[in-house]
């Protein structure tokens, strides 16, 4: 049995979420062969201050955005970045080599901006010659902390991620552009419209608006709803509104309180995200790179109603250059742009579904998966 090491931390949802789709696929594909662990390196192996990663990304994203934006920059600068991850992997030495010692892996695999430079600087001081892959979970503009020359393997999601890797050095050999690793869910997902609609408790015949906002569900989510659901009956338009809150149960407990001009759908964290994507006909939702993925292999032309700094800036332009969607932060315009897709420009929101549903890639994690295991597989041969 091969051991395969995945890397990630809870910055955001999609680091766990993309290891998480990874180990499916090995699980199902590789059961016999090859067994996966994840583990959060930040949180659970590495000492104070650095194992609060997730929380302060948490707070400074919500808090302040700028202070992120300035990190992330300041991050980008060769001069600046390596003497202090090399500091830092002298620093945690001790607890990240136990971790490798526990898992001892076969290959490691990394799904994290931040878990290129500083593990491989350790694998190094202690003489182990694993092979090592990134697999990007950013959509365009990925910070440039994600490539390190020095890995077997570099997977990305666009032409922009691909020129980054590129600029930061990495042999063209070793990039691979095989989209994003989304749950294997997405490629399962064939149930017709209307059959889901009855099982999810929505109305049949009836235009349905998808919005969420990540997996925290951040940002004016109400002042959206409203303006949506207000302009949409004004416009004599029928639709119904589901509404995601993730794990934000303040504003789930809010949207419930509302009384609405249409039907309004309120849920939670939900497990099931292929289902209300393929139950509905367009997307309202920050330019998270899971959900674009996801709402491109759904073919779901997207409005995107904001971004956070650095690693979602480049996903604007690419669903727009891309013609899958539009982008506003005001939610009067969000409201009109979506009566427009739903009543006159209904031919248009119709050619950008198409266009998703070509864009999307619904084996991308399969794919992804298949080449990891050729290089751990090849391992087994050669040794
Ligand atoms: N998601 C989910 N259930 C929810 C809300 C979100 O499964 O109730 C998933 C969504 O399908 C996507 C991820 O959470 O895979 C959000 O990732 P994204 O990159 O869009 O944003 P992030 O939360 O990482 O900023």
């Amino acid at each position: 049995m091969k051991r395969i090491l995945i890397l990630m931390s809870d910055t955001g949802g999609g680091h766990r979420a993309s290891a998480e789709a990874l180990q499916a696929v090995f699980q199902e594909r590789y059961s016999e062969q090859i067994q996966v662990d994840i583990i959060d390196l930040w949180t659970d192996h590495t000492p104070w201050p650095l194992n609060q990663l997730p929380q302060s990304y948490r707070f400074i994203i919500s808090h302040a955005p700028w202070l992120w934006k300035l990190a992330w920059r300041i991050s980008e600068n060769q001069q600046a970045r390596d003497p202090l991850f090399k500091a830092i992997a002298q620093w945690t030495y001790g607890s990240v080599r136990r971790a490798f010692l526990r898992y001892q892996p076969d290959l490691i695999i990394s799904v994290h901006p931040l878990m290129q430079h500083v593990p491989l600087l350790i694998l190094k001081k202690m003489g182990w010659a694993k092979p090592f892959v990134t697999v990007v979970t950013d959509l365009t503009t990925a910070n440039m902390n994600w490539f390190h020359p020095g890995v077997d393997r570099c997977f990305v999601a666009s032409d922009e991620a691909y020129r980054r890797g590129l600029a930061a050095g990495l042999a063209p050999h070793k990039l691979r552009m095989l989209g994003l690793p989304i749950r294997p869910s997405f490629a399962r997902q064939t149930q017709p419209k209307d059959e889901l609609r009855r099982k999810l408790g929505l109305q049949v015949n009836v235009p349905t608006i998808l919005l969420v906002s990540g997996g925290e569900g951040m940002g004016p989510v109400l002042p959206i709803a409203n303006s949506v659901v207000t302009q949409l009956s004004q416009a004599g338009i029928a639709g119904q509104l589901v509404v995601i809150c993730g794990r934000n149960t303040k504003l789930q407990k809010r949207l419930k309180r509302e009384r609405w001009a249409l039907p309004v759908h309120v849920r939670g964290f939900v497990t099931n995200m292929p289902e209300w994507m393929a139950a509905s006909d367009c997307i309202i939702t920050k330019a998270g790179p899971g959900t674009i993925a996801e709402a491109l292999i759904s073919g779901l032309p997207i409005m995107l109603s904001g971004f956070i700094p650095g690693q979602e800036e480049g996903n604007v332009p690419f669903v727009i250059e891309n013609g899958v969607g539009a982008y506003s932060e005001d939610p009067t315009e969000i409201g009109r742009t979506i009566t427009r897709w739903l009543g006159s420009e209904h031919a248009v929101m119709t050619e950008m579904a198409r266009r998703a549903k070509s864009l999307g890639r619904p084996q991308s994690t399969y794919d992804i998966v298949e080449e990891i295991a050729g290089l751990v597989l090849a391992e087994e041969q050669v040794g």
